[in-house]
């Protein structure tokens, strides 16, 4: 079958394709290198799908995120179209057994990690596929300019190796025309055929508010929503706490962070599919790939790192086309905050040279050589050695890998991650029965508060030194509990291993790097300015501020963000006196703060604030130390 018409109804029941769907797919028919850039929701993955199902052989895909892969091979599954994913945790038998089914089976897509590519079987079985297409998902995160850089995404040039008559098709939903030119580059694609759709999302209101109470806030905008939300938070903490705190304020919300299990997130997100809960609570580990027609909100109670993951996330809300509204809220704090953990923790070319130096040091790496040795690596054992600041420490050693001096292998940074699962009392009956379990579960417990409420980073190395057993007896332990199902755990065991890509050279071999650490950090630097500015700029509407980052000059006013509303709602003279009567009656009763003075009103709140501004200038009213207006 090749009319790709009939594809798209025969399996998916669609009648018409979306903007731009039918050149992609006929250029990647054509054998084109394509590149797809539409926004989130735009339909990429039919994109890839329908030329796969067109054409003899099978289509590897490319994904960053298992969750998002199991999705895409459940739905193509359903549809009766043969599609298989490689992930983790499985044996080596069983990657055989997948793999042959991939090669003998009449598979149309085998979906993999990029970190799988680097496996030899994996490229061995590739080699003698009939391979007509590779599919790079999310193919931003091959560049380290973009903010998902995701190293092994640089394996899938391998593939390119295996196959250098195949075509890829790259597939990204946020690219700066920088991103865009350097995610070509690394795939190495060839005059590849560029089709961008308008990042304009004319359903969307996008608002910014300055919000001395966010929690407040929220609740109003939620609490009127009959449909899902997400609201985006910081971190693992807060995510929880907010929950909490929006279930006792009536809202059912749940919470979703990194560090949950997978088994746990699946859950989550099933029920807040189907609308158990309404709101999820979640860092930014709640994304890519959520295709959720009906969120009605995106709250933002954090100022994002750069607008490219803000656009992301808030483009999740109403992709049924719906309106849909995605808020930014901050407070003067924010700002603050968001330079210190983005900008000020930025190694300097001076802290690589410091790290490059000890970290050679510990390996006893002689001047002018140690290329390609490989080490095994324990991070925090390495930071006690130097007396190092170890998030600097971390930072610098990741630069150091995206730079191209040293390589670290997957297992770096990654931590394993407990949590207990019957009650602290059912526990302590439970340590009764062995002592060496006691010991160690009460270590743990002790070291690690909060570890009932949620999956908890542990370090290993540091209960080893607290109790005195040895690293094989702890995770014992820790198995048997897992096995009893007092603990639920991701266990990350295997050391990190570090290889010198370069020989030693200290100061030179950064010197001749150190125009690269500088642009990016100039290049981070300016992505948390633009977030900034983007906040700043109330004259600009937001969807024009947004799409022009992206390269896109000649959208017009949307309307319907905080902008837009502002300036159309400008208040006739007598609206303004009506207001002010009103406020000014309400305070002869007593003093009251921005918020009671609302309540008690029926005008728009952002009308109130702007009255309420232009007493104060006219010196009507004042304000006291509690935020409390009050007459003059
Ligand atoms: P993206 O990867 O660009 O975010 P998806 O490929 O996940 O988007 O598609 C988003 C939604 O749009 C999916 O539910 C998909 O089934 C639907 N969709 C894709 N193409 C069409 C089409 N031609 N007509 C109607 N719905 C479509
Ligand atoms: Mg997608």
């Amino acid at each position: 079958m090749t009319n790709v018409r009939d594809i798209l109804t025969k399996y998916w029941g669609y009648t018409s394709f979306k903007p731009m769907q039918e050149k992609i797919i006929n250029s990647v028919i054509n054998g084109k290198d394509t590149v797809a850039l539409l926004p989130t929701g735009g339909g990429k993955s039919l994109c890839f799908q329908i030329p796969a199902i067109a054409m003899d052989g099978i289509c590897i895909v490319v994904s960053p995120l298992v969750a998002l892969m199991g999705d895409q091979v459940n739905a193509l599954k359903e549809r009766g179209i043969k599609a298989l994913k490689i992930t983790g945790g499985i044996s080596f038998d069983e990657l055989n057994t997948l793999l042959d089914n991939a090669l003998y089976g009449n598979y149309k897509f085998l979906y993999l990690s990029p970190e799988r590519l680097q496996q030899e079987i994996v490229q061995n079985y590739i080699k003698q596929m009939n391979v007509n297409l590779i599919a790079v998902d999310e193919a931003h995160c091959i560049s380290q300019w973009g903010n998902d850089f995701r190293p092994a995404y640089k394996n899938i040039t391998l593939l390119r190796e295996i196959h250098p008559l195949v075509p890829i098709i790259a597939l990204t939903a946020t690219a700066t025309p920088e991103v865009l030119e350097d995610t070509i580059s690394e795939l190495k694609m060839e005059l590849p055929a560029i089709f961008k759709n308008s990042f304009v999302r004319e359903n969307l209101s996008y608002q910014v508010f300055k919000e001395e109470d966010k929690l407040y806030k929220t609740e109003q905008l939620l609490k009127a929503n009959k449909g899902s939300a997400i609201v985006y938070v910081r971190s693992r903490k807060n995510s929880i706490e907010i929950s909490e705190q929006l279930n006792s304020l009536g809202i059912s919300a749940t919470f979703y962070h990194g560090g949950i299990s997978a088994k746990e997130k699946a859950q989550k997100l099933q029920s807040w599919r189907s609308g158990t809960f309404s709101t999820m609570v979640a860092t930014n580990a709640f994304g890519m790939g959520i295709d959720h027609p009906n969120v009605r909100y995106v709250i933002h109670l954090q100022i994002p790192e750069s607008l490219e993951s803000y656009f992301q996330e808030a483009g999740r809300a109403g992709r049924d086309g719906e309106y849909a509204a995605a808020v930014l809220l901050y407070n003067a704090y924010d700002k603050k905050y968001v330079y210190q953990q983005f900008v000020e923790s930025l190694p300097t070319a001076s802290d690589l040279k410091k790290i490059y130096r000890v970290l050679n040091n510990y390996f006893q790496i002689p001047y002018g050589e140690g290329e390609f040795t490989k080490h095994n690596f324990g991070f925090s054992e390495f930071c006690k050695t130097y007396n190092l600041n170890t998030m600097l420490a971390y930072n610098a050693l990741n630069s150091l890998d995206r730079l191209g001096i040293i390589q670290l292998s997957q297992e770096f940074g990654r931590k394993s991650f407990v949590q207990f699962l019957i009650s602290s009392e059912e526990v302590l009956t439970y340590f009764e029965k062995d002592v060496t379990v006691s010991v160690i579960g009460k270590t743990i417990l002790r070291i690690y508060g909060g570890i009932f409420e949620m999956a908890t980073a542990i370090n290993l190395d540091i209960i080893v030194s607290k109790t005195g057993q040895s690293i094989e007896t702890i995770i014992a332990v820790l198995k048997k509990m897992e096995r009893d199902q007092v603990v639920e755990m991701a266990l990350q065991i295997t050391d990190a291993t570090l290889t010198f890509l370069v020989p030693r050279e200290d100061d030179k071999t950064i010197n001749v790097i150190s125009r690269e650490v500088e642009a990016l950090n100039r290049k981070k630097t300016a992505q948390v300015n633009s977030v900034l500015n983007y906040i700043a700029n109330t004259k600009t509407c937001r969807s024009v501020q947004l799409v022009s980052y992206f390269g896109e000059t000649t959208a017009s006013k949307c309307g319907i963000c905080s902008v837009c509303k502002a300036k159309s709602s400008k208040l006739s003279k007598k609206e303004m006196q009506q207001i002010a009567n009103q406020i000014l009656i309400q305070l002869e009763g007593g003093d009251l703060n921005s918020r009671e003075i609302s309540e008690k009103l029926t005008f728009a709140e952002t009308d109130i604030l702007k009255i309420l501004r232009l007493l104060m200038d006219a010196e009507k009213i004042k304000i006291n130390p509690r935020n409390q207006y009050y007459l003059n």
